[in-house]
């Protein structure tokens, strides 16, 4: 095996639907062209969203395509201590300050400065203090100016470019409901798995400049990043089950995967078995992404 370490990190919100299993395959892909580790991380960090059942039913199905996590899979649920940890040590840096703000106060002060059209860029309310309310969420300090600006290469999407201090704002690493922030538990994940490689949905392009600064503000590695089409439905939008994602047809696992990898550039390969698929699908996709 090489050093690859890479992951797929379902949020158990529901079964897997073709466009997580689009997310599945290419990050699986991806390790295999590489001789790499393939992980799944089950991310239940967000209480409330959970659906009981939901994880162990995605590992299931993962199971009928063949995919096993190459480790035990992790749960975001079961590592507070190491998110604990991580805020602590932004905490002592001084990169972290408590926010009393609700939704609705950042709404409505967004509505008032010249930032209405930009984004929804946090507008530093609580930045020099809780100005006599209680402490609900806690955000990290992004710099203002050249120092804002996070820029990396995507393997699939090329070159992206964010100015944090403009287009985010100091963002939440701990929520005002207690739970940790996806964007905290993301990196400390990827950064004690020794995640070299981090293959998902373009949703989370997004996130990526986010999660890349607080690698740096902890000094943890920066591992690659490729981000894959999203899988949307006839309106455009990311498909799940709010927008009418279908269930997946287990009964013929070798049909599903090649729908799935023809959202990947991968067409029609004449094949009898999954490993036979697996094999041909590695081969494609090195000759795209593994130079
Ligand atoms: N849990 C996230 C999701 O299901 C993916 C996070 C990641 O890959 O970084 O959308």
């Amino acid at each position: 095996m090489s050093g690859y370490r890479g992951r797929f990190a379902p949020s158990p919100t529901g079964p897997l639907h073709i466009g997580s299993l689009v997310s599945a395959l290419a990050s699986w892909l991806d390790a295999r062209a590489h001789r790499g580790a393939w992980i799944v991380r089950i991310e239940d960090v967000d209480g409330p969203r959970t659906v009981p059942g939901a994880a162990d039913d995605i590992l299931a199905t993962l199971a009928r395509f063949h995919m096993h996590s190459d480790e035990p899979p992790a749960w975001q649920s079961q590592r507070d201590e190491a998110y604990e940890a991580a805020f602590g040590r932004l905490q002592a840096a001084g990169f972290v300050y408590p926010c009393g703000c609700t939704r609705r106060e950042i709404a409505d002060s967004l509505l008032n400065t010249h930032m209405r059209h930009a984004t929804l860029a946090y507008p530093g309310t609580c930045r020099d203090g809780l100005h006599g309310r209680a402490p609900r969420a806690w955000r990290l300090r992004v710099p203002n100016g050249v120092a804002a600006r996070v820029s990396f290469v995507d393997r699939w999407q090329g070159a992206q470019s964010q100015d944090l201090a403009t287009e985010v704002g100091d963002f939440v690493l701990k929520r005002a409901d207690g739970q940790w922030a996806y964007q905290l538990a993301v990196v400390a994940d990827d950064a004690e798995a020794g995640i070299t490689h981090v293959v998902r949905g373009a949703d989370l392009l997004d996130s990526t400049a986010r999660q890349i600064y607080l690698q740096q503000r902890l000094g943890v590695a920066t591992p690659a990043y490729l981000h894959v089409p999203l899988v949307t439905n006839d309106d455009g939008e990311k498909l799940s089950k709010q927008t009418g994602a279908t269930a997946l047809n287990l009964d013929d696992p070798l049909a599903t995967i090649s729908d799935a990898a023809r959202y990947l550039g991968i067409g029609a390969v004449a094949v009898r078995t999954l490993d036979e698929f697996y094999s041909v699908a590695t081969g494609e996709w090195a000759k795209r992404f593994c130079p």
